[in-house]
């Protein structure tokens, strides 16, 4: 303690609010600080507080329930210590006051599904794959609103752990990462780009290799083990149900579990069958069967539909009025350069009439499946399959959300599905839900995402561990050096 009675921790807290006051007023939040206003030297008992409480925005919690409409939420240091309505939450003496109101605050979301480090500026590479690629892509997702996101089984160990560890706590100012380390398939019939060379995953034909594949990355003890389920159109080898079966076996041993990729409608059957705890992606060869939904919504299968991967390829000739919608465009100019958009919209144009009409044929499959899963019940989780090329972070969770209300989910449990359900399916159970003692962990919106999903893009601002996220600056860096 330094002389007085005045810790330098809650020193370095008053600096910080000072830091975060100016940015409010520069982005128009009128804000009331009681403390911080002595110099470090002269502190005053108010300087002792890092309590911010946050009042009069609507909060949605991110459990399915109500929103409280003139709401307030007290974060103390890294977590939400009091929630309710404006009035009634009461904060410690010194603290400072935010005024949201009309802003809605929902959790950060969470992302189940994407794939960290390849995608850099117009290249889609191995050789991109780098610590620092890998933060920017971080970068990006918070950017679009994201807390937390998962990396899905083409991590290689020498970047993937140590990176997890150094965001957990989102010290780093950006989401945090979470990841199935190497994942599983069958000889040439894991990831599916030619770009993931040799020694991204493992390459098993027997349960023995299945066994020793998940005993080598138990060590790292990844928050999942992903598998492939394919052929990847006839060029690889699918692991035979036994060795499906041995490695979810191998896995539950090490206390592990299993997401599995499919495609065909016979492998989620084996997989489900199996045991797996996920499906990454849904069949998209014929529409799922009343048995099979019935057996994913018995066992808890949790599903990440990656609706928006398959959905961009429904488009031939021209660029999609989707994707020129105003606020999902605002974030892709501030997060990509010209030429970056502009390789996404020739895509769009470059695709054959034919390549879309397969397309919208696979896709109608998987949107009625995800129609039916949500009735019948199923565990939906937001998962954009994000990364991958021209399907940058963010804009494929964005467009996911979007996808998952147009195949019947509600804008609540499309929220659901990217807050507190994504949560529980990454066993992270301090965040996605904005509630006592809970990690604060929240979006500040400009308009209510329950009356327009749409409206997740109209980001204010993200706070990570009661820390604001300087999107700010992650723009301009991107604006001057492209990404
Ligand atoms: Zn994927």
């Amino acid at each position: 303690m330094l002389p007085g009675g005045f810790s330098r921790k809650a020193a370095l807290n008053c600096g910080h609010m000072r830091t975060a006051f100016t940015s409010f007023l520069v982005f128009g939040v009128i804000s009331v600080f009681a403390g911080c206003s002595q110099p470090a030297s002269e502190p005053t008992p108010a300087a002792q507080s890092s309590a911010v409480l946050y009042e009069g925005a609507r909060i949605v919690p991110g459990d399915g329930s109500a929103p409280i409409e003139r709401g307030a939420m007290l974060v103390e240091g890294d977590r939400i210590t009091r929630i309710g309505a404006q009035g009634e939450v009461t904060a410690p003496a010194g603290a400072a006051r935010v005024d949201l109101a009309g802003k809605t605050v929902i959790p950060a979301l969470i992302g189940a599904h994407g794939h960290v480090g390849y995608q850099k500026g117009l290249t889609f590479l191995r050789e991109n794959y780098t610590r620092e690629n890998i933060l920017n892509d971080l970068n990006r997702a918070a950017y679009f609103g994201l807390g937390t996101t998962m990396t899905l089984g083409i991590d290689t160990p020498q970047f993937v752990y140590e990176l997890r560890e150094f965001t957990a706590n989102g010290q780093h100012g950006a989401a945090r990462l979470r990841t199935a380390g190497s994942g599983i398939g069958g000889p040439n019939a894991g990831p599916g780009n030619a770009v993931y060379s040799r020694g991204v995953a493992y390459e098993v034909t027997t349960e023995e290799e299945g066994r020793a594949a998940v005993r080598d990355v138990a060590p790292h003890k990844p928050d999942m083990v992903k598998i492939w389920l394919d052929v990847r159109g006839g060029r690889g080898q699918k692991i035979a149900p036994p060795v499906v079966r041995a490695i979810v076996d191998e896995a539950s041993k090490n206390g592990l579990k299993v997401i599995a990729h499919v495609r065909d409608h016979i492998d989620a059957e084996t997989a489900v069958g199996s045991g797996v705890y996920a499906l990454a992606h849904l069949a998209r060869d014929r529409d799922m069967s009343d048995a099979l939904v019935a057996d994913i919504v018995k066992r808890g299968v949790y599903v990440t539909p990656t609706l928006s991967m398959a959905e961009r390829n429904n488009y031939a000739g021209a660029v999609p009025a989707w994707f020129e919608e105003p606020g999902l465009l605002a974030l892709l100019q501030g997060s990509l350069t010209k030429v970056e958009l502009d390789l996404v919209r020739q895509g769009f144009i470059e695709r054959t009439p034919e390549q879309a009409a397969n397309a919208t044929r696979a896709y109608g499959i998987l949107e009625r499946t995800v129609t039916r899963l949500n009735a019948a019940g199923a565990r939906v989780v937001l998962g954009g399959d994000t990364g991958l090329p021209q399907h940058y972070w963010g804009l494929a969770e964005q467009r996911e959300l979007e996808l998952l209300v147009k195949a019947g989910l509600t804008p609540a449990q499309a929220i659901v599905a990217g807050t507190s359900r994504a949560a529980e399916f990454l066993s992270l159970p301090d965040l996605g839900t904005l509630a006592a003692g809970k990690v604060a962990d929240f979006l500040v919106l400009d308009a209510n995402p329950l009356d327009d999903i749409l409206n997740t893009r109209r980001i204010s601002n993200l706070y990570i561990q009661g820390k604001r996220v300087d999107r700010e600056a992650m723009r301009a860096k991107w604006q001057t050096s492209g990404s």
